[in-house]
């Protein structure tokens, strides 16, 4: 969908400032992109144009798009690449106005072409620091583990990441979620806690209901990334709406995943009238076909998105943000502007 194809709520929601909370960077490498730094590293990969990358993103569950995904982000070798991964995906946050963004940084991934955190951080500092200059871009980068690997390796990683703790504002916890619930990641998240970060994990997108309970107890966390599975436990939806825990819903991401077989059976717009502090989110925009304007013009032409449900996922993205409250407090200065001269 292009944006002259936006239906009138998201043509009104492209100019509002709005956060996305929930984002791999990784998720952001786009077809020409990877080709090309495939090819400046001899990276060998089975595409050989655009349209074979893109062909490749018809995926059956989470598992086939991971299987992809590491590939892509193994053409990132130096800082230059890191730096232009970040560029891009920032330059989108410019043009649809995404004006704060929580990133999810995945050092693990890398580790298998032997990239060290250090290479990776002085990439996207430079296109942070570019961005942050250049238009007052805020970015909030979150440290994010991978559940398939030992919760040792991740513990390693938490430790590497210990020169660089100012980088980042939160962790969290990725990849392939069945197999791999918040259980066992227990020490990773008590020891992250010990050092000030705030805590968010993937819940309840392929993985029960009781992953959510468990990312919350068991890991304390205060947000949930997806957690579109908790419409099957109606306590769980009690106490998401008592609590006002944040939702990171990506509604694109969720059909490409086959979570939903269309984008009308999404449940997002009851989880919003329930009061739930539900956000839009696009996840991983590269391979799940399109960002967060995108995301919001399906929910538009799927859904019936009206102008109030629009708004209240709007706010509740700035409420959920890892922010001090005086940040929260300008974001949302800068929203009440806009609605006074595009009400
Ligand atoms: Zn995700």
């Amino acid at each position: 969908m292009t944006e002259q194809q936006f239906g009138p709520v998201t043509q009104w929601l492209s100019g509002m400032p709005k956060a996305e909370l929930h984002l791999h960077i990784d998720g952001s490498l786009r077809a020409p992109r990877l080709l090309q730094l495939g090819k400046k590293h001899g990276v060998s990969l089975p595409y050989g144009s655009v349209e074979e990358v893109e062909a490749a993103y018809n995926f059956s569950d989470l598992q086939s798009f991971l299987d992809l995904y590491y590939l892509g982000a193994s053409v990132l070798r130096d800082a230059e690449d890191f730096y232009l991964l970040m560029k891009d995906y920032l330059q989108v946050c410019r043009v649809q106005n995404i004006v704060h963004c929580e990133i999810m940084v995945e050092p693990q991934t890398y580790l298998p072409q032997g990239v060290e955190l250090g290479v990776v951080l002085e990439g996207f500092d430079r296109a942070i620091a570019e961005a942050k200059s250049g238009w007052g871009q805020s970015v909030g980068l979150i440290l994010s583990f991978l559940r398939h690997l030992p919760e040792a390796d991740c513990l390693e990683m938490l430790k590497a990441a210990d020169p660089y703790r100012a980088h980042f504002c939160a962790i969290g916890l990725a990849s392939a979620e069945r197999d791999f619930p918040p259980a066992g990641f227990q020490t990773l998240y008590r020891e992250a806690a010990d050092r000030g970060y705030a805590l968010t994990a993937h819940a309840g997108e392929e993985g029960p209901p009781g992953f959510i309970r468990d990312a919350l107890q068991l890991l304390s966390v205060t947000r949930i990334d997806h957690g579109v599975r908790a419409t099957e436990d109606e306590d769980l939806l009690h106490q998401l709406a008592a609590d006002r825990v944040p939702l990171t819903v990506c509604p694109l991401s969720n059909v490409r995943l086959c979570v939903y077989d269309t984008l009308s059976e999404h449940r997002i717009f009851d989880l919003l009238g329930r009061g739930l502090c539900v956000t839009v989110n696009s996840d991983d925009p590269a391979y799940f076909g399109g960002d967060l304007l995108e995301n919001f013009a399906a929910l538009e032409a799927g859904l019936g998105m009206t102008k109030e449900q629009a708004l209240l996922l709007v706010r509740n993205s700035f409420e959920a943000a890892f922010l001090q409250s005086d940040e929260k407090l300008s974001l949302d200065a800068r929203l009440q502007d806009y609605l006074a001269r595009n009400p």
